[in-house]
């Protein structure tokens, strides 16, 4: 008898296809298959052979494996599988994320060789009406290294043109420049520094990854020198054989990081970030795949690459939103770090200097190791925080005038200041002091904010803009004002005041290029006196040796929202990008701007010891039944009109039927239409997972085979991150 197989396709599809393998073919899970399906050919990842072939069904062959062996192993296989039934989300798609697109596509898993062109200096003379071919012969004449084909076609000429030359003995192959980050070789590698005795203190506590799983919490303050015990701890237990992991937020961010990874590692770093190219992805996927022993600094999707000996996990900033995808797949890259550790039997450590409330709970549980590290290494000395109350204070673009004095003498002593706004553009809102209107996004119920820059109105949650007006738009009244602010009011005004003193922005706006956040750090780094004015991207890993002001024009935004995880991740940014400053030989100052500084949370903010605001808003997150001590899931719906939406949530309500599982809802989305689409929401909530987990996977499957209204559609998050 013939075998068989179960298929997963890259579709989101609850359910699998089975298969006849031919004869000849063997295939094991995991591997990748080309099988007919419909009038089409789709690429399939093997789940699971011999099965039993339903009755009555003629099954069709597989056309041909793309590959002898699986591209997801064992073990990632495994992991990929238990993330499906964890988060909900359909294996096959799952499965495939794990594949660089090259190999979604059905490309052959092999690296196409680039072909590289040069001028040779000889050769026949071209004709006098050989235009084009002139010209080519003239653009790669400029390039002494030689280029790349795809580069030269890219720059408008044609592989016949190539051949032209080239059988005109006018240009030849040459071997291939190194251009990309990825394949620079730094061969020489550095010694890192002798840890100070409480690094070693915190150092010798991790454990070794003989001992198989464990997992730790590294609770290092801000420039404590967690990064340097990663570097230390990946020298001294990784062998020359070995595969290592460290995730990190957001790679573009951090150039830092990778650069001190680099020095101590050479060539054995390996990054892995959304901005790398489809055939430098399928470069390090392959890397990967076939067990070399790198060092990968990666985001989130890391986390699922195919690693065949992997020996130690690293989570850096444990706590950061970004390692929770936000749509589709919505999986957190941390929790399936700790989950992957545990099917592969190492370590994994998780690093932060404000871990997540989950993380600690489940320190304070016993669950993880927890692990101090309360001083900063070298000379730094930990900044002091104070609250300055802006209640009937006049401001400028946000600044008091005690803080714009703050700035004034850390500029006068030759240092450099960072102005933390959470927000970019100019403005959140443009308001007529005449009629009252504001300008809303036609498309959201939000307003829209105004960039003065491009003299634009734009959407921050969809991609809708227009043109900014000087009047309002509805009554033409001249007294139409920008209110509240944005970084480049902050920019402006600092501008004015500080006219001789170089501003450097940072946000999504000022960074959209890719590398330009490099350049701008530049400046900064140089350490002459300087204001850096930015939005959460500056909170992030930065070491700003020279920085010792970090002024926060407001800190009151994350105190009364209704999303419970609000708090925490007010207290984290304030936290860290307070972090930012002092972290050379001169102490640090923070001044936080708000007008509550009675507030319980903001007071403890300034002993500056996260550890007890967590134990304060745990205590809350108990007394509210919020996760940790709860799992939760949202059910999520979006459809043309907001009674279509809650129709799905209605009729998903009644099947909320086990006991000891909550529900809330449905509720209009905070914002409740968002890009023209209507969007609500139901809350479970339980003190049994496994429970909850069963009853999900059973509410998904009756859901699959519903029909919605055209367009409607309904989405599981689990472990949500973002609640409103
Ligand atoms: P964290 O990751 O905890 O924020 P880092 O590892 O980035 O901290 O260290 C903060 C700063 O202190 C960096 O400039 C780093 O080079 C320096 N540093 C860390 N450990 C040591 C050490 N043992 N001796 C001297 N300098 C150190
Ligand atoms: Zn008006
Ligand atoms: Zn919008």
């Amino acid at each position: 008898m013939l075998s068989t197989a179960r298929i997963a396709l890259n579709r989101p599809l609850r359910r699998l296809f089975d298969y006849l393998v031919p004869e000849g073919l063997t295939v094991k899970p995991g591997q990748r298959v080309k099988i007919p399906f419909g009038r089409q050919q789709a690429i399939g990842l093997v789940v699971e052979i011999d099965i039993e072939p339903p009755a009555g069904i003629t099954l069709k062959p597989i056309h041909n494996a793309l590959e002898d062996w699986p591209a997801l192993p064992d073990e990632t296989f495994q992991l990929l599988s238990w993330a499906s039934d964890y988060y909900q989300h359909p294996l096959g798609e799952c499965l495939f994320t794990a594949l660089p697109p090259a190999l979604r596509r059905g490309r052959p898993a092999t690296e196409k060789v680039e072909d590289w062109w040069q001028v040779c200096g000889s050769g026949v003379a071209l004709p006098a009406n050989a235009h084009k071919q002139k010209t080519l012969l003239d653009w790669l004449a400029q390039h002494e290294q030689g280029a790349k084909g795809s580069d030269i076609i890219r720059a408008g000429f044609t592989r016949p043109q190539l051949k032209a030359l080239s059988d005109k003995e006018l240009i030849r192959a040459a071997l291939p420049a190194n251009e990309s980050p990825q394949t620079q070789h730094h061969k020489e590698t550095i010694a890192a520094p002798e840890l100070s005795p409480a690094q070693l203190e915190a150092a010798s506590q991790l454990p070794l990854p003989e001992v198989g799983f464990s997992a730790s919490l590294l609770y290092g303050i801000t420039g404590s020198g967690k990064t340097e015990i990663y570097l230390h701890y990946l020298k001294q237990n990784l062998s020359s054989k070995d595969q290592a992991l460290v995730l990190v937020p957001e790679i573009n961010l951090t150039p830092q990081t990778v650069a001190r990874f680099q020095r101590y590692f050479g060539e054995r770093i390996l990054v892995w970030h959304s901005a790398l190219n489809d055939s430098e992805r399928l470069s390090a996927w392959l890397k990967i795949r076939n067990g070399e022993p790198v060092i990968l600094i990666g985001t989130r999707s890391a986390v699922l690459l195919p690693f065949t000996s992997l020996k130690a996990l690293i989570v850096d900033e444990e706590h950061d939103s970004s390692y929770k995808q936000g749509e589709g797949f919505r999986y957190s890259g941390r929790d399936v770090a700790v989950y992957r550790a545990h099917l592969n039997r190492c370590p994994v450590i998780l690093g932060s200097a404000t871990p997540s409330l989950e993380s600690y709970h489940n320190a304070l549980g016993g669950k993880y190791q927890l692990i101090r590290l309360e001083e900063r290494a070298g000379e730094a000395l930990p900044p002091t925080i104070s609250l300055l109350d802006i209640r009937s204070r006049p401001l400028e673009g946000g600044l008091s005038r005690p803080a714009l004095q703050s700035i004034r003498q850390t500029l006068d002593s030759g240092s450099q200041a960072l102005v933390f706004v959470n927000r970019r553009g100019f403005a959140p809102v443009m308001m007529c002091f005449d009629c009252g209107h504001m300008v809303e996004c036609p498309r959201c119920d939000t307003r829209l904010t105004y960039h003065r820059r491009d003299r634009a109105m734009r959407c921050h949650h969809c991609d809708y803009q227009t043109a900014a007006t000087e009047t309002c738009p509805k009554c033409n009244s001249e007294a139409f004002k920008p209110i509240g602010q944005g970084t480049e009011q902050t920019e402006d005004i600092l501008a004015a005041r500080f006219p001789d003193t170089p501003i450097v922005r940072v946000d999504r706006d000022s960074t959209q290029r890719r590398g330009s956040i490099q350049n701008i750090l530049k400046q900064v780094n140089s350490g002459k006196p300087c204001i850096l004015v930015g939005t959460q991207m500056l909170a992030k890993g930065h070491d700003f040796p020279n920085v010792t002001l970090v002024v926060v024009i407001n800190a009151d935004g994350g105190l009364f929202s209704v999303d419970f995880r609000a708090p925490e991740q007010l207290i984290q940014t304030l936290l860290q990008v307070s972090g930012r400053g002092g972290r050379g030989s001169k102490p640090g100052k923070v001044l936080v701007q708000t007008c509550h500084s009675d507030h319980p949370l903001l007071r403890t903010l300034c002993h500056g010891h996260y550890l007890d605001m967590a134990d304060q808003l745990l205590e809350e997150r108990e007394a509210g039944q919020f996760p940790p001590f709860r799992s939760m899931a949202i059910f999520r719906a979006e459809a043309d009109t907001m009674e279509q939406s809650l129709q799905i949530l209605d009729s998903i309500k009644p099947l909320v039927n086990a006991p000891g599982i909550e529900v809330w809802g449905p509720l209009p989305a905070l914002i409740a239409r968002r890009a023209d689409r209507h969007r609500a929401q139901l809350v479970l909530n339980t003190d049994n997972r496994k429970r909850l987990n069963m009853l999900l996977t059973n509410i998904c499957q009756t859901l699959e085979g519903q029909r919605f209204p055209k367009g409607a559609k309904w989405m599981i998050d689990v472990d949500p991150q973002e609640t409103g």
